[in-house]
């Protein structure tokens, strides 16, 4: 069972960093792993007594706030150790296609297992990420779950913030007349975004010292993506956490410990990061360090774009609870115009002397094949940077798939550590 299995999984993860502590790694990440432990066992427990669940792909803090019990899709999916399991249940029994990308899939096989908790309510984006808005619906359809979807308008000012915040008021109004117990309460939702917000501010306090050659986080660190406290059972450990992870950079910054034994190269991964260990022991045998990772919040908790909580600057008046939430949604740069991907990026190559970057497609990733060209092109143009297009599977039937992908990694990386000379 999923559950139990990831439960186990990070008991293991936890005993093993105890048992075999790696330098390269950072400690930190001991505590991350306890509290997303805690998080499952959160799960099973409120599964356990009946508790109203609730998925969203963007609006975790709004679903906690009105009571639910805020649960994983997507990222579960990324999770499963059996993927075929779910495939089957998706693909050859329900008949959805293979060539989308694995973790819509997973997931959508996953939620229909039985495996892990039916939710009272769906909440999707739209956004040109179409497979895993479909992957959503298509999971609200099978388990006849309430399902609702937030439209993105095409301008950031705020008509788009009244509008999305509109939508958020409509969903909270539905849900409360539809689940019963379910009842909004705005100083929690402050609450919860306030965490996320201090932990915001403790990760952009790193952004700095990625600057540093070398660079003091390992390949395998750099991947990690930002723990919002909100989604957690115990948000105030989670913004412990985010301390202790900043702590640990400048600590290793300022003893010049690097992620990497030798630093020989410094990319830019972009959009998903790799699965398996394989790709992040090859990054650190060819001495390649990360110092930037873009994928669609990156900028934003970087504090390339500064658009916080609480700001009166950027629309000139103090937003409501709802539009902050709209305001946050917003600063996703993930599947939006290419301007909002590139510009970011261009700047973090700039900044952190990055040699080149790797933009890697998961096969099925509509909107990762629709901003290659011109992400290629306008770093050839702007910086003068390469860019290896590399394509692989989340979960991959054979290992020649690992085999062959790591090939072509290895051969790029090759050929830019020999014209850096
Ligand atoms: S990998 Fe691409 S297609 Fe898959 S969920 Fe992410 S954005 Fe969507």
């Amino acid at each position: 069972m999923f559950l139990d299995e990831q439960v186990q999984k990070l008991q293991r993860r936890v005993r093993n960093i105890e048992q075999n502590p790696r330098p390269e790694f950072l400690k930190c990440t001991k505590l991350r792993y306890q509290l997303e432990l805690e998080r499952y066992l959160h799960v099973l427990e409120a599964w356990k007594q009946g508790k109203p669940f609730a998925v969203s792909d963007s609006i975790d803090s709004i679903l906690q706030a009105m009571g639910f019990e805020a649960q994983g899709y997507i990222a579960w999916g990324d999770r499963v150790s059996n993927p075929q399991k779910y495939y089957d249940i998706a693909i050859n029994k329900l008949g959805f296609p293979d060539q989308t990308c694995d973790r819509t899939i997973t997931a959508l096989g996953l939620f229909l297992s039985g495996e892990v908790p039916i939710p009272r309510l769906m909440a999707a984006r739209r956004i040109p990420c179409d497979p895993e808005r479909w992957s959503l619906m298509a999971a609200a359809k099978f388990t006849g779950v309430l399902f609702l979807e937030l439209a993105r308008l095409n301008n950031n000012g705020d008509e788009n913030i009244r509008c999305i915040a509109d939508q958020e008021a409509a969903l909270i109004e539905y849900a409360e007349k539809s689940v019963p117990g379910i009842k909004y309460d705005e100083s929690k939702l402050i609450e919860l975004m306030e965490a996320d917000q201090q932990s915001l501010y403790y990760l952009r306090d790193t952004y700095e010292l990625r600057k540093r050659v070398p660079c003091p986080i390992s390949p395998q660190d750099s991947f990690r993506l930002m723990t919002m406290p909100s989604r957690y059972p115990n948000p105030a450990r989670v913004v412990e956490y985010s301390k202790a992870y900043r702590d640990e950079m400048f600590e290793r910054a300022d003893k010049g410990i690097g992620g990497v034994r030798e630093e020989k190269l410094r990319i830019a991964w972009l959009a998903t990061g790799p699965y398996g260990r394989s790709t992040f022991d090859l990054l650190s045998k060819k001495g390649v360090s990360i110092p930037w990772f873009h994928y669609g919040r990156a900028a934003h908790y970087f504090g390339l774009i500064r658009d916080d909580l609480g700001d009166e600057g950027k629309y000139g008046r103090k937003l409501n609870p709802l539009e902050e939430m709209a305001r946050f949604f917003n600063t996703n740069t993930w599947a939006g115009p290419s301007t909002d991907w590139v510009d970011p990026l261009i700047k973090a190559c700039r900044d952190l002397k990055i040699d080149a970057v790797v933009d890697f497609l998961q096969v099925g990733c509509i909107p990762t094949i629709n901003l290659k060209r011109i992400t290629a092109q306008r770093l050839k143009e702007e910086l003068g940077i390469p860019t290896l297009d590399l394509e692989g599977r989340e979960h991959f039937a054979t290992e020649a798939g690992t085999i062959n992908m790591n090939k072509k990694l290895e051969e790029f990386i090759d050929m830019c550590i020999a014209n850096k000379g």
